[in-house]
């Protein structure tokens, strides 16, 4: 499906490419000074593997399409890109290490492999270990996915806001039941579909009215989902979902700026940027970043640490945000992850909305605690 979808688009759009270079002079991954737009576009239109700098640059692509609002015939540069690692047949170690363990049909090593990182998780994930990969699923209103990031500890706080908020929901997570996004980024079109066939078998067995999620990739997938099989869910963020409960929640607003980061997976390609915005306006102040909304700068993910200028471009970002604040807050559990863990040394302090909401939670009972 994802691979005869990209197909189609190829057709229709590149034929479009004027050669204006605008793509390129907006993308923030490192390629060679060398390339020019027509070797880019030869592979497309051939359908034939890129080659030595071509290639290099298909695998330094995050995906964050920059590229799409400045092409004059609006072709979709980042899917013409990505089409060109559909078509490349052997992937970097740091992409293939990224899929040892997420992919659809594992080796029995992997297999081992993942079962030793669940056992050996099993006191963190604690209830939410029955919920990883579950054979059985209850039926509920909510679905709660953090699909691979069930082992973040984040997902623990928005568990503690459903069950404030005394709600009807089933928690889905692990490797095996992965939205296949990650796999659609990285080109592999095959194990994304049917990670997405997979995922919608899950959903199925709790039927839901809503699924939200933490996570900006799971989102989209749960968007894909949701279109192709033309089900009732209502794919929602956590954020989303959370500030249409905000009068049930104790949210108390501080007099803190938090520097707010767009995913640009939510914010430019789904231009879902408002709720974040408001929901923060109930917690404290909005600090603007310099590229914010449809502008906003990717956290360099997806190309699972291909590029040599991830930190830099990372540590642009980490500067935006203490040039109005000491905390960095996010939307997408992938660019808190990210900044948490791989900007570690730049003593930023980055939270996210579950951490805001889950403190308020706890603010209120530990004032009930002391009223008792
Ligand atoms: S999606 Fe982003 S990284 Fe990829 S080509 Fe477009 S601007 Fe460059
Ligand atoms: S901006 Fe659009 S038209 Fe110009 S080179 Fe890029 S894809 Fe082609």
């Amino acid at each position: 499906m994802f691979r005869e979808e990209l197909e189609e688009l190829v057709v229709q759009e590149m034929p479009n490419c004027i050669g204006c270079n605008e793509c390129m002079r907006v993308c923030p991954v490192s390629k060679d000074p060398g390339m020019t737009i027509s070797m880019l576009n030869d592979p497309i239109l051939s359908n034939t593997p890129p080659k030595g700098i071509v290639r290099d640059f298909a695998l330094n692509c995050i995906q964050c399409g920059e590229c799409v609002p400045v092409c004059p015939p609006g072709v979709r540069r980042d899917l013409m890109v990505l089409y060109l690692r559909a078509n490349i047949s052997s992937y970097p170690s740091n992409y293939e290490n990224y899929v040892m363990l997420k992919q659809p049909n594992p080796s029995q090593i992997a297999k081992g492999l993942y079962a030793v990182k669940r056992r050996s998780a099993k006191k963190t994930l604690g209830n939410l270990y029955d919920k990883c990969d579950p054979k059985v699923l209850k039926k509920a209103k909510v679905l709660f996915y953090p699909g691979c990031y069930i082992f973040n500890e984040i997902c623990h706080k928005t568990t503690a806001i459903l069950d404030y908020l005394k709600e009807d929901y089933e928690v889905l997570g692990g490797y095996t039941s992965c939205c296949g996004w990650p796999q659609y980024l990285q080109g592999r079109m095959e194990m994304a579909d049917e990670f997405l066939e997979s995922l919608y078998k899950y959903i199925m067995k709790v039927d839901p009215e809503y699924i939200i999620t933490t996570c900006a990739e799971c989102f989209a997938a749960l968007r894909k989902i949701k279109a192709m099989k033309n089900v009732k869910f209502i794919p929602l963020t956590t954020t989303e979902y959370f500030l249409s409960k905000a009068d049930l929640l104790p949210l108390i607003k501080s007099k803190k700026a938090y520097g707010f980061h767009d995913s640009c997976h939510i914010s430019r390609k789904y231009f879902r940027d408002e709720a974040p915005r408001i929901l923060l306006s109930k917690l404290g102040e909005v600090y603007e970043l310099k590229d914010n909304r449809e502008q906003s700068s990717c956290c360099h993910y997806y190309n699972f640490e291909n590029d040599a200028i991830n930190y830099t471009n990372r540590k642009e970002r980490i500067e935006q945000v203490k040039l109005g604040s000491d905390t960095m807050l996010t939307d997408c559990i992938t660019c808190y992850e990210v900044f948490k863990e791989k900007m570690e040394k730049e003593n930023l302090e980055i939270v996210d909305f579950n951490d805001l909401i889950f403190e308020c939670i706890h603010k209120e009972a530990s004032k009930e605690d002391q009223s008792e």
